[in-house]
Formats: structure tokens, sequence, C-alpha cells
């Protein structure tokens, strides 16, 4: 099953991602996890995204396509992937369709106001993209992450300024994706406002 998971920053992709490619063994792939990765190892890609993220703006198709053209050609993504943040504009879909088939895309729809909310106190565990709430959903031990006891981090683009701004940019340039796949049949609205546990049984019973 290739699943594309589409919706606003904030609406709770990479948190239903991780838990889901765990229970089905297939691989989560999100852009955003990507180019910070590269960021943080200051590889040449890394150097040409930073400021790029920093400023919620989106990194250029051509580069992006590349890097998930690799990515996806990858073995582990042979019997299926999971794919959060990708792709986000329609020339992006457009070169998707060009080097893979997908076969569901779920919409996780959320209001605005609940998107700041959740965005004002994400916490990430970098390293392996455990994502968690100070609020809705804390780690065991306050700053840590529950699997590695390592420090969570504030991503740098979530102050309420970037937080403004991608959801400008997810309006501009993503949501016209919900007609583009309306389209081609393949796409399921889920309500994201529920909790992380239903939001995943609602997930899974769409794949079922
Ligand atoms: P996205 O990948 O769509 O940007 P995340 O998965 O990073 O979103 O989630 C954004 C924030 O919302 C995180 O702090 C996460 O812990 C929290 N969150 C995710 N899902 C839920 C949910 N169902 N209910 C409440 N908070 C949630
Ligand atoms: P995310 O982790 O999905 O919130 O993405 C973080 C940032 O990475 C975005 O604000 C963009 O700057 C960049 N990014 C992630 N995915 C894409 C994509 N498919 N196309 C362009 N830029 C992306």
């Amino acid at each position: 099953m290739n699943l594309v998971l589409l919706g606003p920053p904030g609406a709770g992709k990479g948190t239903v991602a991780v838990r889901l490619a765990e229970d089905e063994g297939i691989p989560h792939i999100s852009t955003g996890d990507i180019f910070r990765e590269n960021i943080k190892e200051g590889t040449e890609i890394g150097q040409r995204v930073k400021q790029i993220l920093d400023e919620g703006e989106l990194v250029p198709d051509e580069l992006t396509v590349e890097l998930m053209k690799d990515r996806l050609a990858k073995p582990d993504a042979a019997k299926g992937y999971i794919l959060d943040g990708f792709p986000r504009t329609i020339p992006q879909a457009e070169s998707l369709e060009g080097f893979s088939r997908v076969d569901r895309v779920i919409r996780f729809v959320l209001n605005d106001e609940e998107v700041v909310r959740r965005l004002s106190g994400r916490r990430v565990h970098p390293d392996s993209g455990r994502v968690y709430h100070v609020e809705f959903n804390p780690p065991k031990v306050e700053g840590t992450d529950d699997e590695t006891g390592e420090p969570l981090v504030t991503r740098s683009d979530d102050t309420v300024e970037g937080v403004k701004h991608r959801l400008e940019v997810y309006r501009d340039q993503t949501a016209p994706l919900v007609e583009f796949y309306e389209k081609r049949g393949t796409l399921v609205d889920i309500d994201a406002g529920a909790s992380p546990d239903e939001v995943l049984e609602n997930v899974k019973q769409v794949l079922r």
C-alpha cells in the first residue's frame, strides 16, 4: 500500500505516520525530516534548504522531487510506504505519478485554531521523528524522548509567525492537491481532531 498523508502542518500526520509505519512494517518517509537531517549533517542540500525551512517557504520542486525519486527507489519502499509532507504542490504530485503509484491519499481535516494550538506545544525527537505535545501528548519525563531518554527540541519554524506563514503556504500551494486527488478517486477525508489513538484507528480503517 502506497499511502500519502495530506493536510495542514500540525494536523498530526507525523504522529500517525510513525506509529502506522511501525505497525505495518513499511517506511515513514517525511520530506521535512529528510531536509532537517541534511541541515543537521551540514550537507550541500542542507545548506541550500536551511533558510527556506526557517522562513516556512517550500523547497523548489525540482530538488524535492529528485530527492523523493531516489528515496522511493530504495528497496524498503518496494512493499509500500507512507509519504508525509510530499507531494506539497501540483507539479510534485504530477512528477510523482511518473515514478510511483499512489493507492490512497488520506486528508487530515483540522481547523486553523487547533493547528496553532498543536504547533505551539510541539516537541520532537529529531533522530526518530517521534512527536510530542507539552499538553496533548506529553512524554513520560518532561523534555525527554520516551524510548531513548534523549532531549526533545522545539522546531525552529514552530514560532507564531512561522506557523501563520506555513498555513498560508499550505492554502496557496498544497490545498489544490485535494481536488487533484479527488479527481483520481484516491482521496479519503479523516477527522484529525480526534485523539491520536482514534486518528490512527481511522486511518487503519481506511486501509482495510
Ligand atoms: P504534522 O506532521 O501534520 O505537522 P504532528 O504529527 O507533528 O503534525 O503533530 C503536531 C502536534 O500536534 C504535535 O505536538 C503532536 O504531539 C500533536 N498531535 C498530533 N496528533 C494529535 C491529536 N490527535 N490530538 C492532539 N494533539 C495531537
Ligand atoms: P514538515 O516537516 O512537513 O512540516 O516540513 C518542514 C519544511 O520542509 C516545510 O515548511 C518546507 O520548507 C520543507 N518541505 C517539506 N516537504 C516539502 C515538499 N514536499 N516540498 C517543498 N518543501 C518541503
